[in-house]
């Protein structure tokens, strides 16, 4: 089982960044509202997730750490009806395998939680601890035990990027929870969790992007849109600046950012792409989240409508500021 659980961590645990998005996705599925993310050495010597949500009943914190274990989904047709951000049940258990991880967690507002210690997969404590109501995980020493993943680590700057963009999508995407990143104890972002998204945008890219940016909104029986798009002064270089969020998940499509770009068709010069924080809800049913073990990419059942949806939106959104 320990030999499932490091390979399972070799396709969920890439890099630092891929801890920290498995674990803030269990922070937002747990309905926080504050969630800080503490970094050391750009995430191979620390990093820390500590949020406010619902807390690990006591009894289920070792096995939470257990292979599919989640408790988010029950049966197999549940998949066509994912609207968690986890599911799987491989993420806790993955991470475990290849650092050295403190829980603490509590359910309790009166403080009284449990601590738990693994390392490399096997618990060394399990014990009474004090705490404030939600979890802080901590994960040390990330691919200690795996030389082989640890070589191909790159410099700080390089993996702390990648955290950083994450970090930076989700609290785009969840402009109603308050985020702070910090790395070797400077902060790097700050929102202040009020659901005002151009708040998020102003943190991420700067209170002159935000002003730059026009709201966009589409409702249709099936799908619900909204989220800003850049005026067509406002370009960038490359595709980096364009986040698209499905039912909370922010995703990578290129269906929807060929979309968008396509709306903007004339506006644009050649490989300048507009600033954009795009949000769809839709039923479940018309997503397929389970494509890849990151869940970052997903698969539309109706792909040709929904780019059809989205071109025009953004093309009216531009048309009504008279582009
Ligand atoms: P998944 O998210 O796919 O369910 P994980 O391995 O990421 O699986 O987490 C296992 C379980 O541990 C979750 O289903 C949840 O019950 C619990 N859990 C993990 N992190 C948190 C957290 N920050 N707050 C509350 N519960 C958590
Ligand atoms: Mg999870």
């Amino acid at each position: 089982d320990q030999l499932a659980n490091q390979i399972a961590a070799g396709e969920v645990v890439e890099r630092p960044s891929s801890v920290v998005k498995e674990l803030v996705e269990n922070a937002v599925d747990a309905g926080s509202t504050a969630i800080d993310i503490v970094i050391e050495e750009g995430g191979l010597a620390s990093i820390r997730v500590t949020d406010n949500g619902s807390g690990i009943e006591a009894d289920d914190i070792e096995t939470a750490f257990q292979r599919h274990a989640t408790s988010k989904i029950s049966s197999a047709s549940d998949l066509f009806r994912i609207a968690s951000l986890g599911f799987r049940g491989e993420a806790l258990p993955s991470i475990a395998a290849v650092s050295r991880l403190t829980t603490v967690s509590s359910q309790e507002s009166t403080g009284l939680g449990r601590r738990v210690v693994i390392e490399g997969g096997a618990v060394t404590a399990n014990e009474p601890a004090n705490a404030p109501q939600g979890t802080d995980m901590l994960v040390k020493d990330l691919f200690y035990n795996t030389p082989a993943r640890l070589k191909y680590m790159k410099s700080i700057q390089t993996e702390l990027g990648h955290i950083s963009d994450y970090v930076n999508r989700i609290a785009l995407a969840h402009p109603g929870i308050a985020f702070t990143l910090t790395h070797n104890g400077n902060t790097l972002l700050r929102t202040l969790g009020t659901g005002d998204r151009l708040q998020v945008i102003a943190a991420v890219y700067g209170s002159s992007a935000a002003k730059s940016m026009l709201p966009v909104e589409a409702e249709t029986p099936d799908y619900e849109m909204r989220g800003y798009i850049s005026k067509p002064e406002m370009t960038r270089a490359n595709r980096n600046g364009m986040t698209t969020i499905v039912n909370g998940r922010y995703i990578r499509s290129f269906v929807l950012n060929q979309a968008i770009v396509q709306a903007y068709h004339t506006l644009l010069p050649i490989n300048r792409f507009p600033l954009v924080v795009l949000e769809l809800g839709m039923h479940p049913s018309l997503l397929d989240v389970n494509v890849h073990p990151s869940k970052m990419e997903v698969r539309f059942s109706k792909e040709a409508e929904l780019k059809e949806l989205v071109e025009q939106a953004v093309r009216a959104a531009l048309r009504s500021e008279r582009y």
